[in-house]
């Protein structure tokens, strides 16, 4: 028997169907992704495989929930003369294709402009720009299942910490760590000056909860539908590009939260369960939302319809409560549509793993496919401090099982505040959560730069290894803290015990094969920048001789004390001297000063 068909015989596995390879090259030796294949356009945009037992996708889209007033003529919908589009939605139904739904596929390659519109025809998919917010620097991008996954970054200054000045650094910073949208949920400080400053400053859609400004001032009984509609309008002119409305939590659901362990934790929820309670009527919200919508349509503003509801706890998750608010979710996005309005909800919260993919699915059915906004889910409650982890792998498999945007959860949550270096750790675990659903998804390119790091890696190619991580600075300084040679193993195992160096001198399964990852062999790394010291500063393992050390090389060569600047920096040279200084003093394969001509 040949030695194929002695493989053959022995292979005792068998693969499911494979969807597709998330490689556009469809490199390395990997089968593809298991996910069923995306049908664009159809209520299955995505391919995760329902488990049994699970709701099936609704049968209708945002097509069956048209403006009372439009009219179906061979089967095309017709406005009423003189009807104007405003909405993203209204010019899909029109079979527009508007400058934003181009900007979405040019960062979606995978989906045309025509596929896009189409989706967010079919509620599937949201844009949110505010015309407003356009006239500034945002750069618009989807929402939706058939697209990437995205990732939201919360940020506001509270009524004991935080301004102005430190949320737009803060906005930047989550933009610098890749937030596609950041909610400004501030409830101390000034404000609507704190809006103003993010919205100019920002190149993503920005959220808000209104509720928040409506009640700085005054207590949440006093709150009434002048002051609501005035909020929304102001805030809509500003150019918010989504609003958090916690109106799908009604009166008779209140009772339904009696046995939770931890009642209700949303702060919108909160307030107008208190309202509700207060005045004995039913949410205002909700009694309001024509004219909610009124204001959102004329204003384009997307709405994010709140979960009040959600569960704090494993032990709340999937109750009666908090299905009960998804029902009603599900019926006031479809009213919504019929305003023109652009749709998505947001989904919990805490939920032990085996329930997230039936609450994913359960919100594809209820409300007819609109994109679903969770908040991770944390899949355990002891790890006070880790919760970025523990919540962004609940956040990974919502992705996987439907869900389009995914809520950051700081180490912060729940503690307090989150500072700069908190916004950036959660901001990481949710592109990772993000990242990792595309990949299993089989979104097309969505491996793409995972290959190329395989291979850089494969290659021993550090410089190419740290260019390809999504933070390379970190990745660096860590490669650097133990051995500061480009070398063909890293500290961890050593030279005589690095399987990839190992496995590069056994010709026969030679790694690193293709010539643009060639490895140039051992080089000491360049100087420390900065952010790489600091990361190493902060972890404490170096003696700050070492780092001093590691962080000057270059600059010892270079004739510059601590502080100064070099002889070869552009305020002091030409290009041209620079080069000349450089190839004079540095060591061309180690950097290294050379030793007669170092200071
Ligand atoms: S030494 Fe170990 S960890 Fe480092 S490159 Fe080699 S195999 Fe990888």
């Amino acid at each position: 028997m040949s030695q194929e068909a002695t493989r053959q015989e022995r292979r005792a596995w068998q693969l499911p169907p494979v969807g597709g390879n998330p490689s556009s090259s469809a490199q390395g030796t990997s089968p593809g992704s298991f996910a069923a294949r995306a049908r664009i356009g159809s209520p299955i945009p995505f391919g995760s495989p329902d488990a049994p037992g699970m709701p099936a996708p609704s049968e209708r889209t945002a097509w069956d929930f048209m403006p009372p007033d439009w009219k179906c003529l061979d089967g095309r919908w017709v406005p009423p003369a003189g009807f104007a589009p405003v909405t993203q939605l209204e010019f899909a139904r029109l079979g527009h294709v508007t400058p934003q739904m181009r900007r979405v596929s040019e960062r979606e390659p995978h989906l045309t402009p025509e596929q896009v519109r189409d989706e967010v025809a079919a509620g599937r998919m949201v844009i949110p720009a505010n015309p407003d917010h356009l006239r500034f620097a945002l750069d618009p991008m989807c929402i939706g299942r058939a697209g990437r996954t995205k990732i939201n970054a919360n940020m506001g200054a509270s009524p004991v910490a935080s301004g102005t000045g430190e949320e737009v650094e803060k906005l930047r910073w989550a933009e610098r760590w890749g937030a596609d949208t950041v909610m400004d949920l501030s409830t101390g400080g000034d404000l609507d000056a704190t809006r103003e400053a993010i919205l100019r400053a920002a190149r993503v859609p920005i959220g808000t909860v209104p509720i928040y400004s409506m009640i700085i001032g005054r207590r949440i009984e006093d709150l009434d539908e002048r002051l609501v509609l005035d909020a929304l309008e102001h805030q809509a002119q500003q150019g918010v590009d989504y609003f958090t409305i916690h109106a799908g939590l009604l009166r008779e659901h209140l009772p339904l939260v009696r046995r939770r362990l931890i009642g209700i934790v949303s702060r919108g929820g909160s307030l107008l369960a208190k309202w509700m309670i207060e005045h004995g009527r039913q949410n205002l919200m909700y009694e309001l939302w024509d004219e909610i919508c009124q204001v959102m349509r004329r204003h384009d503003v997307v709405h994010s319809i709140g979960d009040g509801l959600r569960p704090g706890g494993l032990a709340d998750a999937t109750d009666d409560a908090q299905l009960s608010e998804l029902s009603v979710q599900g019926e006031l996005t479809a009213r919504a549509w019929r305003h023109g309005c652009q749709v998505m909800t947001e989904g919990p919260g805490h939920v032990p793993f085996d329930q997230i993919e039936y609450n994913m699915k359960l919100q594809r059915q209820l409300c007819h496919g609109a994109p679903f906004y969770v908040l991770g889910p944390l899949v355990t409650d002891i790890f006070p401090g880790y919760d970025h982890i523990t919540s962004a792998i609940g956040a990974t498999a919502a992705g996987y099982h439907g869900a389009s945007m995914l809520c950051y959860v700081t180490p912060k949550e729940h503690l307090g505040l989150p500072k700069k270096d908190d916004v950036k750790q959660g901001c990481i675990a949710y592109k990772i959560a993000a990242h990792a659903a595309d990949v299993a998804l089989g979104i097309p390119g969505a491996r793409d730069r995972d290959d190329e790091l395989t291979r850089a890696r494969a290659a021993l190619n550090w410089e190419r290894h740290f260019e390809l991580s999504f933070d390379p600075d970190t990745a660096r300084a860590f490669h650097d803290e133990d051995l500061d040679v480009d070398t063909d193993f890293c500290a961890m195992c050593g030279h005589d015990w690095c399987s990839v160096r190992i496995s590069r001198e056994i010709q026969e399964f030679a790694s690193g094969k293709d010539p643009r990852f060639a490895w140039e062999g051992p080089r000491v790394s360049a100087a420390l920048s900065e952010p790489q010291r600091a990361i190493l500063e902060s972890r404490g393992v170096l003696e700050p001789a070492e780092l001093d050390r590691l962080a000057t090389k270059t600059r010892r060569a270079m004739g510059a004390s601590r502080g100064a600047k070099a002889e070869c920096h552009s305020d002091r040279a030409s290009a041209d001297v620079a080069h000349r200084l450089q190839d004079e003093r540095l060591d061309p394969v180690t950097l290294e000063p050379i030793a007669s001509q170092a200071p």
